[in-house]
């Protein structure tokens, strides 16, 4: 076991830059005053301490954005593909100090963090570029002529489960669209913010194109939201706070892209090899402690299958091994926060009082644990789509286990829920399974254990959203369209 805490500094370019938001090309002192310590949820002690921005900080940034949209709007793709390739290289050099980053203030295993989280980011911004090197900004129907034009000034809102691939999922298509942007990180996980920053401002984009406003979401989110100044609002986080901000941006009329919360269903049909299927399901259920909003937390399996799916999934469960992010044998860290520790916790009990079959896990710490947010990798069997475990999107390590008795009754269950984000289906016969997936009413469905494609729309049906990121839907989400009627040619 090789204990990386030496490696687990806090960067200096994030040291450097506790105190400041990036505005108008400068790092400068935000007019908030507001200090807000960012919690290790390996120790349960503070890592750094921010300094919050108020709403006069995002109005400075909203000038600053404003200032620099015309000049940037009118900047070729040429100009955008070779900024776009000069954040690339600076992030691709930053990936350790990325990776402790997020590590530090999320608690993903540092293995998590280099393997995953932080390349995920650079993966985002690459293929932000193969799309705007492909994406046709004009195109011909007949004589008119259908333009693709930056939307203007963007507020992007991110959250801390995955807190530099969201960023980069939102800024890469921004800059690729010719928008500038105020970009407020989520207060909880608000060190990577700064790191992109950083990497932004070495890799020389121009003053007011890129703005960073640390804050809360009461203060920051909402006058981002509000904010005249500002085109169109792209949010990911939770329901409760996606649904105030489209309340907020209503009054301006701005566009809202929304990312949230999932409960995605996994549907396994009878003929599949269970065991196989099934520890690969589990494994990626598990990554990042559960906290990844397409999660396939809900796995439906044939009833006279339950017995032998519990037993497989308390083997995997119970081989997990839970601990300290800086251990480079650990593949499950802690919780994010105490808030949610103690929600993972409720909803655990909300599954043992409703009548769940508790497989293994349960509520408390793992033993030896005693500090730090870590809940215990948590399998429930037997359980019904009416209880809070199946509805809720629980965000942690719990997994639900659902029986059903035919495929159409699979279907309904997986369907039966206020979310639409992912679904999963696996079957011996690929036609078979690819017929489920079209049934599943859901934004994404992995066919036999299949990863997600980078360049294809992300995101959800229902309340998970009404956004689509990535390639070429990703920059079209920060375009406005313009028809020009009249043969020009
Ligand atoms: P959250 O809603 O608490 O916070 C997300 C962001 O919104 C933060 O920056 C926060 O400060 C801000 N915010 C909070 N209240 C706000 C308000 N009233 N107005 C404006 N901004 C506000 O979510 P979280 O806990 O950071 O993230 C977890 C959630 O994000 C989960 O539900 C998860 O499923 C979802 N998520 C969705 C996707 C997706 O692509 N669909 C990806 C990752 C995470």
């Amino acid at each position: 076991m090789t204990d990386t805490t030496a490696a687990l500094n806090l960067p200096e370019a994030v040291a450097r830059h506790l105190d400041h938001a990036f505005i108008g090309g400068q790092w400068v002192k935000p007019m908030g005053s507001t200090a807000l310590e960012v919690i290790n949820p390996a120790t349960e002690g503070p890592v750094a301490s921010i300094t919050l921005g108020s709403q006069a900080d995002v109005d400075a940034a909203v000038r600053a954005a404003r200032t620099a949209f015309p000049d940037f709007a009118a900047t070729s793709v040429e100009e955008r593909v070779a900024l776009l390739e000069r954040v690339i290289t600076i992030y691709e050099s930053r990936l350790e100090d990325i990776a402790a980053a997020v590590s530090l203030e999320m608690g993903a295993p540092i293995t998590v963090a280099r393997a995953r989280q932080a390349p995920a980011g650079l993966g985002h911004l690459k293929n932000t570029l193969v799309a705007l090197k492909e994406f046709e900004f004009e195109q011909q129907l007949g004589t008119t002529t259908v333009r693709y034009e930056p939307i203007g000034v963007c507020g992007l809102i991110t959250p801390w489960n995955w807190p530099l691939n969201q960023m980069a999922l939102k800024v890469g298509p921004a800059l690729a669209a010719g928008c500038t942007m105020v970009v407020k990180p989520s207060e909880i996980a608000p060190l990577s913010g700064i790191m992109f920053a950083a990497v932004l401002e070495e890799a020389g984009v121009p003053a007011g194109v890129f703005n960073l406003v640390q804050g809360d979401g009461p203060t920051v989110g909402a006058a981002i939201s509000e904010h005249p100044g500002i085109d169109m609002v792209s949010f990911t986080g939770s329901e409760r706070a996606g649904a105030d901000v489209a309340r907020r941006a209503a009054g301006t009329i701005k566009r809202v892209a929304q990312e949230m919360g999932g409960k995605s269903a996994n549907i396994i049909l009878k003929d599949v090899d269970l065991e196989t299927v099934l520890k690969r399901d589990i494994a990626k259920m598990f990554v990042n402690s559960g906290q990844s909003c397409n999660a396939g937390t809900r796995i439906l399996v044939p009833n006279e299958l339950m017995e032998q799916a519990a037993a497989i999934a308390k083997e995997y469960a119970e081989g997990l091994i839970v601990g300290s992010p800086t251990n480079e044998s650990t593949e499950l860290g802690p919780l994010v926060s105490q808030a949610q520790f103690d929600k993972v916790q409720d909803l655990i009990q909300s599954g043992i009082d409703q009548g769940a079959t508790l497989v293994t896990g349960g509520t408390g710490r793992p033993e030896g644990l005693e500090q730090g947010f870590y809940a215990k990798p948590t399998v429930f069997a037997d359980a019904t789509n009416d209880m809070r475990i199946a509805r809720e999107e629980i965000f942690g390590p719990v997994l639900t286990l659902i029986g059903y008795d035919s495929e159409d009754e699979a279907v309904e269950i997986a369907n039966d829920s206020p979310y639409g984000l992912a679904g999963m289906v696996s079957a011996a016969d690929p036609d078979r399974a690819k017929a489920v997936a079209r049934r599943m009413r859901t934004g994404m469905v992995h066919i036999n254990g299949a990863s997600a494609n980078p360049l294809a729309p992300f995101g959800g049906y229902k309340r998970s959203g009404n956004g689509r990121e990535a390639g070429a839907h990703g920059v079209r989400e920060f375009l406005e369209i313009k028809s020009m009627f009249g043969d020009v040619s």
